[in-house]
């Protein structure tokens, strides 16, 4: 796979679905990948990467970010309370947002910055317990409370669990934006992009089918 044959399955997927390609952004997720790998990928002239973590963004995207225009990352993985000043200067979107706390102490640094990145409210459709994100029976309370402290949300966000049909969950999670006039449903990653596309995702998340295997090694 490579860049260009993602970006043809994207665009095949929005006009099944009668999208506009412009609809959806493609998020490549760079995590874990060597820098190689993702500079090759800036060097096509893609700008917007997700990564998992705040530490090992940080290692890698200040470089990128000085030599490449435009870049936007996104943070997809967990936030600790104590990251969020960091990762707040870090990300220009948060896309695990799931709980009060982490809720108050983005809002407390928005007041102080004067700005906040786009933020997506994780919801853990399947109720995994070792999955992030509030269960879907709590989604409509969590988005009164942050949107209580001032927040604007982005969008809701969701990985569903490996062994179930993707498309049940990516429904669930367009269900509950709707009757919550949300947007952005950032939903879809390499092995299901394409569904996610036609229950109207407006961020694909997508890493292997981009960069190739990561190696945790
Ligand atoms: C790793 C990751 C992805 C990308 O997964 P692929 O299967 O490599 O496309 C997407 N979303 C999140 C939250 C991830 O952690």
């Amino acid at each position: 796979m490579s860049l260009s044959d993602i970006e043809h399955r994207i665009k095949a997927a929005c006009d099944a679905a009668g999208r506009a390609r412009s609809d959806v952004k493609l998020i490549a997720v760079s995590k874990v990948q060597p820098n190689e790998r993702v500079e090759a990928v800036l060097e096509a002239g893609h700008r917007l990467f997700g990564e998992n973590k705040v530490q090992e963004a940080a290692g890698k995207w200040p470089a990128f970010r000085d030599t490449y225009d435009g870049v936007s990352v996104h943070l997809l993985g967990p936030l600790q309370t104590n990251k969020v000043k960091q990762a707040m200067e870090l990300f220009e979107a948060i896309h695990s947002v799931d709980r009060e706390k982490l809720a108050r102490k983005i809002a407390d640094q928005a007041q102080e910055r004067g700005t906040c990145p786009d933020l997506f409210l994780q919801i853990n459709t399947g109720e995994e317990p070792q999955k992030a994100g509030v269960i879907p029976s709590d989604a409509d309370a969590f988005i009164a409370t942050v949107r209580a402290l001032d927040l604007p949300i982005a969008g809701l966000m969701c990985i569903p669990p490996a062994d179930e049909e993707p498309s049940l969950h990516f429904a669930l999670l367009g269900k509950i934006a709707a009757r919550n006039g949300i947007t952005g449903l950032s939903m879809g990653m390499s092995g299901d992009f394409e569904r996610a596309i036609a229950l109207g995702a407006t961020h694909i998340r997508v890493g292997s089918a981009i960069f190739g295997a990561r190696d945790y090694g």
